[in-house]
This record gives C-alpha cells, sequence and structure tokens, in this order.
C-alpha cells in the first residue's frame, strides 16, 4: 500500500450517515438525519417526469438553467427586496453543500480565518482546512445560543476573510434577530470581510418571526454569498439541488470552482423546480405546515422527562435529558436508537472539542403518525 497522508486526519464518516444507518439497522424511528419521512409534491414529480419525457436529459447551462435562475432573483427579491442579475449573480448548485464548498473555496486562501459559530453545521470547518484557512470558532451557550458580538469583535485580525453564518440555525433552531444584524453591520464596517450565510431554513421561521437574510441588508448583502437549498423548501433532499446568490465579482470566482467541481447540475429537477416556483404558495405556506409539526411533537414530549429547548426556526427540536440519564450525549443517542427506538442527533458533534451539555436533537420533518409513535416511545424512557 502506497501511504495516503490525509488532508482530514481527525475527520471521520458524518453524524448523519452513522445515526442514520444505526436506526436502520435497528429499526428505530428515524429523527436523527434530517428530511421527511412523506413524499414530495406529487405536482413536482409530474414536472420532473414531464422534463425527462420531453428530452431535457443532457447538460444544464454551466451557472444553472435560465429559466430557473430567473425565478431564483423573482423570489428573492419579492421576499428580500435584494436585485440579483440572473446571468451573472445567481448559480444552481447540487444541493447547498456543494454551494458552501464551492463558496469557501473561491474566497478562502492558506492562512486566513474564518470566523463560525459553534455548535456548527458539519461542512464548514473541513473546507475552511482543505483551504489552508483556520476556523476561528465562538462556542455559543444553551438554551438561547445568542451570538457575543463583543467577543467576536475581539477574534478579528487583519487575516479575517469570512464570517460564517446559518440562520434558521442547524441544529439549534434559533435564528437571527435585526439586533444580530445591526451588530453584524457595525462589526464588519471598513473590513475586508465577507460572509458566508447559510440560509438552508430560511423558509422555516415560526412564531411570526421574520427570516433576516443578508439579502435585506445591503452593506451586508454585497459582501455576502448566500446559499439555499430546494431539498429543504420542496421536501426533496435527496434530489440534491440548491443555489448560490452573490454579487457578480464575488460569483464570478464561485463560478470558476463551480464549473470544475460539478460543472453543471441536475437538468430535469431544474426545469421542473422552475415552473413550481412560479407559485408562491409552494413556499409561503411552510412556516404553518411546520410550525404545526413542531407544536405537535413538542406537546407530546411535554409529558416525558426530556425538557425541550427553544425552537424558533428549523425542523429540529433540541431537548436536555438531564432528567434520565447523565451518559455522555453519543452513547445516548446510541442507547435510545437500540433500546428505545429513536433515533436522535448528538450535539456534541457539532463542536470541535465535542462540548457535551447532554443535548439531543430531533428531526420532526415527520408524518403524524411517526410523530406519535416517537413521543410514545420516548414517553416511557
Ligand atoms: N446547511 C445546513 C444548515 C443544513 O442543515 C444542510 C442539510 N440540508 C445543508 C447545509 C446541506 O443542504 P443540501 O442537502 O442541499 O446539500
Ligand atoms: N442537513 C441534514 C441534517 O442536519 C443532513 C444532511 C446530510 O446528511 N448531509 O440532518
Amino acid at each position: 500500500m502506497i501511504p495516503v497522508i490525509s488532508k482530514l486526519p481527525q475527520t471521520g464518516t458524518t453524524i448523519f450517515t452513522t445515526m442514520s444507518a444505526l436506526a436502520a439497522e435497528y429499526g428505530a424511528i428515524n429523527l436523527s438525519q434530517g428530511f421527511p419521512d412523506y413524499n414530495c409534491s406529487e405536482e413536482l414529480v409530474e414536472l420532473v417526469n414531464n422534463a425527462m419525457r420531453n428530452g431535457h436529459n443532457q447538460y444544464a447551462p454551466m451557472a444553472g438553467l435560465m429559466a430557473l435562475r430567473e425565478q431564483i432573483a423573482i423570489k428573492t427579491e419579492k421576499l428580500y427586496g435584494a436585485v440579483y442579475n440572473p446571468d451573472t449573480e445567481v448559480t444552481v448548485t447540487a444541493g447547498a453543500t456543494q454551494a458552501i464548498f464551492t463558496a469557501i473555496s473561491a474566497v478562502i486562501h492558506p492562512n486566513d480565518e474564518v470566523i463560525m459559530f459553534e455548535p456548527a453545521y458539519d461542512c464548514y470547518a473541513p473546507a475552511i482546512k482543505l483551504m489552508g484557512g483556520v476556523v476561528k470558532s465562538l462556542q455559543l451557550e444553551p438554551p438561547d445560543y445568542r451570538i457575543p458580538w463583543d467577543m467576536v469583535k475581539r477574534l478579528i485580525t487583519n487575516k479575517t476573510r469570512m464570517i460564517i453564518l446559518n440562520s434558521p440555525h442547524n441544529p439549534t433552531g434559533t435564528i437571527l434577530s435585526k439586533h444580530d444584524i445591526d451588530e453584524l453591520t457595525a462589526l464588519v464596517k471598513n473590513q475586508d470581510i465577507f460572509i458566508l450565510s447559510d440560509e438552508v431554513y430560511e423558509h422555516l421561521v415560526f412564531d411570526g418571526n421574520i427570516h433576516h437574510s443578508m439579502a435585506r441588508y445591503p452593506e451586508l448583502q454585497q459582501r455576502s454569498l448566500i446559499v439555499a437549498s430546494f431539498g429543504k423548501t420542496f421536501h426533496a433532499t435527496g434530489w440534491k439541488l440548491g443555489y448560490c446568490i452573490a454579487p457578480a465579482y464575488l460569483m464570478q470566482e464561485f463560478r470558476k470552482i463551480h464549473q470544475f467541481l460539478v460543472f453543471s447540475v441536475n437538468t430535469p429537477v431544474q426545469y421542473a423546480i422552475a415552473e413550481f416556483l412560479k407559485d408562491e404558495n409552494h413556499y409561503l405556506g411552510l412556516p404553518d405546515y411546520f410550525q404545526q409539526k413542531r407544536d405537535y411533537f413538542n406537546k407530546g414530549l411535554e409529558q416525558s422527562r426530556f425538557k425541550l429547548l427553544p425552537c424558533s426556526g428549523t425542523y429540529f427540536q433540541s431537548v436536555t435529558y438531564n432528567a434520565i440519564s447523565d451518559e455522555k450525549d453519543t452513547d445516548f443517542a446510541i442507547h435510545l436508537t437500540k433500546e428505545i427506538g429513536v433515533a436522535a442527533i448528538p450535539v456534541s458533534v457539532f463542536y470541535r472539542n465535542n462540548t457535551d451539555r447532554h443535548i439531543l436533537r430531533f428531526c420532526f420533518a415527520k408524518r403524524q403518525e411517526t410523530l406519535d409513535k416517537a413521543v410514545d416511545r420516548l414517553s416511557k424512557v
């Protein structure tokens, strides 16, 4: 064997793959990896089928089908007031994951520092490291996980090149407030710092709150790469379709990488989503739809010994289990899967130093009967 010098020596298989495999092995209800257990819209499936039958089965344009880019630009302007040129400022990607990797690759050079907040979605740090960048992470504290902006300020050096934000936030379900936006705006003013804004849960904001997209705020928008995912928005995570929007000067660099990473993505799905997006009801109803699921799941869990943390967005509910066990969250998640039959994600995996606050994350994007069964089992713990 030829020795391989690992580029990511500390990295194993993602927790999502691990827990979903364990759930399958033990026949547990899978509330771990974030995906719905019901089908996406029949109309959308029909649109994909039609696109295939109509012969749209060859390469899409490198940046994405123009009809889709136009719809993305229309939706962004309607929701957040920002005008993006579909020709130069919108790129369709193979899910948000690829958009995130591409965005980081496009701007991070060796020794550039990137500020991010933990717990953090797992694909940011590896991409930063692969580019030779330095992760500067700040730990947020439950239950509110508010960003301590004075501490962020102290992290900024002349090497800080990017801040990564994720609102609504996976795994905590928190959202950025206008106060956060004001603090962020003041912080980056006159600094050469880009923002990577992971907004895959943009439509999953509850209790009458609004989504503070970077696209709403011109001072932030002009330095931001914003990523989104149709997998989340249209209950079709397996289609791996997303996009990035950014000002032309940034998108130009993004596309230099995108064209060699994937060149272009899935043509028939792009045709279908371009058509589906024309009806705004296909996404404007999502907050109510998921808020009902959150409330239903949480009402059930109130009878259990799990304690609910606040959830203002995403389709994840965090709980503590201190009244039940003092096991490590990774051990407890395995125990719950094997013995109780419900799989969850242990939140410590989203910290580089595996900070364990005895918190689990459940995905509630599930059918009512799935939630009923899960609650029934969890109430007996
Ligand atoms: N960012 C966050 C916060 C996520 O939860 C996910 C998972 N959907 C992604 C990015 C990746 O999205 P996609 O499945 O579209 O690659
Ligand atoms: N975003 C999903 C989650 O947080 C998982 C996506 C994946 O498995 N890569 O559960």
